[in-house]
């Protein structure tokens, strides 16, 4: 393979720019030339590409977001689409593609592997929501980024005997809520993949404020929702001063933890080493700290369990 192109799509997660300087860099060590694909998928639609070496990739690891931006695109799901932008690959002599995504953008790049340009995808979200890996590019810092906007909101919850409820990211997924909710030592963490009730979670506030407690956090995620009404049943139940804070989308910017750089740089290696290979239509992803990689197919119909033990671990020891 000669050239191959890199796009970030979908949500933009912490890390991405970190997998756009490992491609960068080691598909010059591998003898290849390499373009930056702009807007997600778009950027293939409508030709909107930019040549990479190793400087222009310079000073990016450290950086959240994208440099390439990353976006959405409705064309690229109808065949219409694809058509044009395998016309823009042929143009541009690109034989292979890295992709950064999610789900929904690897899907992308399973139609573009079927219609002959071969495509990687490399898990970039801070939802950790992908099956075949247990590790998304943006996760751990993104958890990191709700850890310390917690640690702020319970000085001043504790300063006024008030529950602080937390809304956090994650989509329908409670990784984020469940790790973070952990490490902030949360009284209560509401996910999906557990079962819960309103009134499990004010039994466990005035539990708590029986044995002395006087303020409270309690971790929500996205999935669930409704972290305003919550409050005021919390309030009118126990009488603590309850306020909702919805974090949005700080949770998704910043700058990358080690643990998601290190991942970026090897993932995106992994990527290319595929593509000089002449490999297209995988996923490459970590399990036990190992670089693993699937067929895209396969890897959509993956589960993930949710670590149930850990989230039984968390409850025990929030009283
Ligand atoms: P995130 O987890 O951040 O939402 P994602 O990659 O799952 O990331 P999507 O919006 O689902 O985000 O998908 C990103 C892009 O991938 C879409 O805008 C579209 O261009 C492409 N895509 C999604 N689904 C398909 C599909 N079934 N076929 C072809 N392309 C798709």
């Amino acid at each position: 393979m000669k050239k191959i192109g890199v796009l970030t799509s979908g949500g933009d997660a912490p890390g991405m720019n970190a997998v756009i300087r490992a491609v960068t860099r080691a598909a010059i060590a591998k003898g290849m030339e390499v373009v930056g694909v702009r807007r997600g998928y778009n950027g293939l639609i409508n030709g909107d590409i930019v040549p990479l070496d190793a400087r222009s990739v310079s000073d990016i690891i450290q950086r959240g977001g994208t440099m390439l931006y990353t976006a959405r695109c409705a064309e690229f799901r109808y065949e219409e689409g694809l058509q044009k932008a395998k016309k823009t690959c042929e143009e541009q002599g690109i034989e292979g593609l890295v992709v950064v995504g999610g789900d929904g953008s690897f899907r992308g790049a399973a139609d573009l592997s079927a219609r002959g340009i071969l495509s990687i995808g490399v898990p970039g979200t801070i939802d950790n929501d992908i099956s075949m890996t247990e590790y998304t590019i943006g996760y751990d810092t993104a958890m990191n980024t709700v850890v310390e906007m917690v640690d702020k909101l319970r000085d001043t919850a504790q300063s006024h005997d008030r529950c602080s409820v937390v809304e956090v990211m994650g989509r329908n997924a409670g990784y984020i809520a469940l790790n973070a909710g952990i490490a902030c030592g949360a009284t209560y963490i509401i996910t999906k993949e557990e079962p819960f009730t309103v009134n499990d979670v004010i039994s466990k506030i005035i539990e708590g404020q029986k044995s002395g407690k006087h303020h409270f956090i309690v971790i929500v995620a996205e999935g669930i929702g409704g972290s305003e009404q919550l409050a005021k049943e919390i309030e009118q139940a126990t009488g603590v001063e309850s306020r909702a804070t919805i974090l949005g989308h700080v949770q998704r910017g910043g700058s990358p933890t080690v643990q998601d750089r290190v991942a970026a740089s090897q993932l995106g290696y992994y990527a290319v080493d595929l593509l000089s290979k002449g490999i297209g239509n995988r996923v490459v992803g970590l399990q036990h700290n190992e670089v693993v990689d699937y067929d895209i197919q396969e890897a959509l119909k993956m589960k993930k369990e949710f670590p149930h033990d850990l989230y039984k671990i968390a409850n025990e020891i929030s009283f």
